[in-house]
């Protein structure tokens, strides 16, 4: 048989086959292998086309890897390779022999076009072993699902959209999320075969208005199945433009639906040439939204309830520092500062610092009361709180209003001679503050009368002594004549 002869024949033969003679830079294709990519001939435009792609990594399969290169050069290919024509992608088994006729060798491949080789072992690809190897598939990925974090889910279900695509030999695979009260899809995930586009970056946020049809579609059957897009009626304009952009032949998506209403859909793309959808895909693209939807509601509940802790957390953070926020003068109020000082006559304990307490009482305030009315009066009171806190610029300091007209500041590594002068600079303050008080003592102004104690770490006393001491120097201030600051000092009040 002459070389050409052999050729011709290697072309008829009713299965898949590429060859060439050893060492030509071109290749030929059998006329059974052009159908497959649903060409009726075979011209050297389309052998000319093909490309080869490694199925796992995606990466094309180009010179030493080329599955021409590893035929001749280990004489026996055997390897799962991606087949993409100009239109279309397929996956195929390659196995690989070198045939001599009349002295000419040639390099010939088989190529098995087995539906995912890479699950279906042989004995397994008829159809009822493919439904049950993807039952197998789908158990396997519920109960990944199940166990996962929600860290991991959004792998898994990369990786779901991935297996799901090889397993039914499609081009494209996604899952869209609505938002904006279903206003707009975001295309969340996506798998796309060897040589594909994929598109998620471009469809961040598709607006639903302009796919009526599609969306119509979905919300009545949960289904929008399309075998070929060039057949889709005039109402579907939006949704053709769209598709024949992307390259999109034969669609098909299932809606995902959620306790509250539609969360999304999943869908898969034939791109080149269009397929007609079997019963058999649906179901399985349909079995997937399910499956999806339980996930997707558990990360749904998780985040719902994360917010709703939240929002707990934040109101008790509230209502905590309104609890212990005095409602007129924006200061700590009697019951932050019982907690402070109980705190800080320990930390005196531990830290071996001086503790001191001040206690500020506004003089004759019944009598400014009475003579500016409670409104005025309140007035003064948040100026005098202002002066206080201005005026205490310890970092530690803690300034409250104790009740009434009455303030104590605590603060602590403060020893006596240091809470004087603080006192001192308090009582000054006010003073020159100014607050006109015609029945006033002290030169038509209002003032205030202090008393300090100071606590030795080595001789700690209980809050209620400490507050007794305090209060003990400021009587002596207010019976010595107001306007003053005074100090308790072991057992007995001095005069300073
Ligand atoms: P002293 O110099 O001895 O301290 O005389 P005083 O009049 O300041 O003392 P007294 O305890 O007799 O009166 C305190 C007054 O403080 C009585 C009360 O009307 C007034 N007061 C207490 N809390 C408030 C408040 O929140 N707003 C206003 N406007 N007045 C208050
Ligand atoms: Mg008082
Ligand atoms: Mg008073």
């Amino acid at each position: 048989m002459k070389p050409i002869e052999g050729i011709e024949l290697l072309r008829q033969l009713p299965t898949c086959l590429l060859f060439k003679p050893i060492g030509a830079s071109k290749f030929d294709v059998s006329i059974a292998l052009a159908r497959q990519f649903g060409q009726a001939r075979v011209s050297e435009d389309f052998a000319n086309g093909l490309r080869f792609f490694d199925p796992i990594t995606k990466d094309e399969l180009l010179g030493s890897y080329h599955p021409f290169a590893i035929a001749e050069e280990t004489i026996h290919l055997c390897q799962c390779v991606r087949i993409q024509s100009r239109e279309r992608g397929i996956q195929f088994f390659l196995e690989s022999s070198i045939i001599t006729f009349d002295n000419v060798s040639l390099v010939v491949i088989n190529a098995r076009a087995v539906q995912n080789s890479l699950f279906i072992a042989p004995e397994e690809a008829s159809p009822v072993g493919k439904h049950i190897t993807f039952n197998g598939l789908l158990s396997t990925f519920s109960s990944q699902l199940i166990n996962a974090t929600s860290d991991k889910t959004d792998n898994l279900i990369e990786g779901i959209l991935g297996a799901f695509g090889e397993f039914c030999d499609l081009d494209r695979c996604y899952l869209f999320e609505f938002f904006n009260n279903e206003k707009f899809a975001c295309n969340s995930h996506e798998w796309v075969a060897a040589g594909v586009t994929p598109y998620k970056d471009d469809l961040q946020a598709l607006p639903m208005n302009t796919m009526p049809y599609f969306e119509s579609k979905l919300k009545q059957d949960g289904l929008f199945k399309v075998n070929n897009v060039a057949n889709l009626p005039q109402e579907a304009k939006g949704e053709k433009e769209e598709f024949e952009r992307e390259n999109i032949c034969s669609i098909l998506c299932a809606s995902i639906v959620l306790d509250n209403g539609i969360f999304g859909f999943i869908g898969c793309d034939i791109t080149g040439s269009p397929y007609t959808w079997k019963n058999h895909d649906v179901k399985y693209l349909q079995r997937i939204a399910q499956m999806l939807a339980n996930t997707l509601q558990n990360a749904h509940n998780e985040r719902a309830l994360y917010k709703a802790q939240q929002e707990l957390i934040e109101a008790n953070a509230k209502l905590a520092k309104l609890a212990n926020i005095d409602g007129l003068t924006g200061i700590a109020n009697r019951r932050l500062f019982d907690d402070t000082l109980q705190r800080d006559i320990e930390r005196s304990v531990l830290s071996k610092t001086p503790l001191s307490l001040l206690f500020i009482d506004v003089d004759h305030f019944k009598n400014y009361n009475d003579c500016y009315g409670h409104v005025a009066g309140d007035d003064a009171l948040i100026s005098v709180a202002e002066i206080i806190k201005k005026t205490c610029i310890g970092n530690d300091d803690a300034v409250a209003r104790y009740g009434g007209e009455e303030f104590a500041v605590i603060m602590p590594s403060t020893n006596l001679s240091a809470a004087l002068k603080v006192a001192e600079r308090i009582r000054r303050n006010i003073e020159q503050a100014a607050i006109p008080f015609k029945l006033s003592a002290y030169n038509n102004r209002l003032t205030a009368s202090l008393g300090v104690a100071t606590m030795a770490f080595d001789h700690p006393v209980c809050p209620n002594e400490f507050i007794k001491q305090a209060d003990a120097a400021l009587y002596l201030a207010k019976s010595l004549g107001r306007n003053r600051v005074d100090v308790w000092e072991a057992q007995e009040v001095v005069l300073r």
